[in-house]
């Protein structure tokens, strides 16, 4: 039926999807940059994906190699959200943000993805609008599709990359349901200040009374325990009740593929079990978005893991003191695990494959809506990433030669 209807065969609804900015970007890096091919050749230094580049801490093995073997009859089974999993998620939740969480304000999922696109399925009906800050993390977009809502772009003020309430402010509107703030943010490495997220509660309270309708804001912070020294994380929830907190896993235990995450429900606000409640029903209908089984057994153990945040440090000093001295304009980020320095050429696209030719693989600004720019993943070895160095500068001086030689616009000033 579809076919005769406009000679195609998915829904509008897949086509919608399939044509967000990120995935056609995707394609295309994907596609044109050799990555897919090149990205396991000896000698390629990949920076791209947050990925990891080492075998798995033994005992995250160890954790899941025990949380395999049953107990009991109902190991395996049907598992929606495991009261163990949730007991230590609030609790290590509580340490990071403290609003006296306990096991009964979160439900499992399956990793950020999970929690995210419940969260704005029930929070927003088809048609409803979710604003969030360019550059976003890529997939925004089609979850927001995905769930029929209506994308609204606010550009970061640059080059802090801190939100724009202004911009927020403006483009609020009766449609708006949702404010996604990402925080620490992929991919500036920025950690949002407290007086900037009073400020977006101040806004977000205003304009929901002025509307008549609750806005609120979804905080996906998947990197709240990635923070190096001298920072420190503030969630949108101790500022704003009307915040549900997306968290995943697959950072802080550098294990993507495992997925694990979770949703949280402030304590104390109100209609909060009306939440939980649509939360529930929703990972069952949207497709039984709980973790599996043993990955549950598996939280307790987990949760008293993390990656090494004082290497990623010692990677990022390494690094940004490196690009500096060659030129590059990259600010020191807070937290995550990325880069996110200024291109030497204008055009990020070209200065990418250029980087790719020499063999160093990164994400241009364009994948981020926001050209000018690129991210370099610090999930690679500390040896990829000194062996990096020398590439960075040879593609620096290029482009050095190529804008002086004329070839290339005139530029933002970025060039000495
Ligand atoms: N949000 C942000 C900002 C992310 O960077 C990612 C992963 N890159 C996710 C959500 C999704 O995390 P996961 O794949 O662990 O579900």
């Amino acid at each position: 039926m579809a076919e005769q209807r406009a000679g195609r065969v998915v829904s509008r609804r897949s086509e919608r999807i399939q044509d967000a900015v990120p995935f056609r970007m995707m394609f295309g890096f994907r596609m044109h940059s050799g990555y897919a091919e090149r990205r396991l050749e000896p000698g390629v230094l990949d920076l791209t994906f947050g990925d990891p580049h080492e075998m798995q801490m033994p005992e995250y093995v160890e954790a899941l190699r025990s949380a395999a073997v049953p107990e009991d009859e109902l190991w395996f089974a049907y598992k929606q959200s495991e009261r163990p999993a949730q007991d230590a998620a609030a609790a290590s939740l509580e340490r990071v943000v403290r609003l006296g969480w306990t096991g009964d304000d979160l439900r499992m999922t399956t990793g950020g993805f999970g929690a995210i696109t419940v969260a704005m399925k029930v929070l927003a009906d088809p048609g409803d609008e979710v604003v969030y800050t360019l550059p976003p993390w890529f997939l925004y977009e089609p979850l927001a599709l995905e769930a029929g809502l209506a994308p609204v772009k606010v550009r970061a003020a640059e080059p802090s990359f801190d939100l724009d309430l202004g911009g927020i402010a403006s483009a609020l509107t009766p449609r708006t349901r949702i404010v996604v703030v990402n925080s620490p943010n992929n991919p500036t490495g920025r950690i949002y200040p407290p007086e900037l997220l009073l400020g977006l509660a101040g806004l977000l309270a205003e304009a929901s009374a002025r509307f008549g309708h609750r806005i609120w804001i979804v905080s996906d912070e998947p990197y709240n325990r990635i923070v190096f020294f001298g920072n420190e994380f503030h969630s949108p929830a101790e500022f704003y009740p009307h915040t549900l907190v997306c968290y995943s896993y697959g950072k802080t235990l550098l294990a993507p593929g495992q997925r694990l995450g979770y949703i949280a429900v402030p304590p104390g606000l109100e209609g909060r079990d009306e939440v939980l409640e649509a939360v529930d029903m929703m990972q069952i209908a949207a497709g039984w978005l709980f973790p599996n089984a043993v990955m549950q057994h598996a939280t307790p153990a987990l949760e008293k893991l993390t990656l090494d945040v004082a290497a990623l440090e010692a990677k990022r000093d390494r690094l940004v003191g490196a690009m500096r001295e060659i030129g590059y304009e990259v600010a020191v980020p807070d937290g995550t695990f990325y880069l996110w320095p200024r291109s030497p050429l204008p055009d990020d696209e070209a200065f990418v494959a250029d980087l790719s030719r020499r063999g160093v693989f990164v994400m241009p600004g364009a994948l981020f809506e926001t050209p000018g720019w690129f991210r370099i993943c610090l999930t690679a070895t500390a040896e990829t990433i000194e062996a990096a160095i020398p590439h960075l500068r040879d593609a620096f001086e290029a482009a050095r030669k190529l804008r002086h030689g004329g070839v290339v616009e005139a530029d933002s000033g970025q060039i000495p």
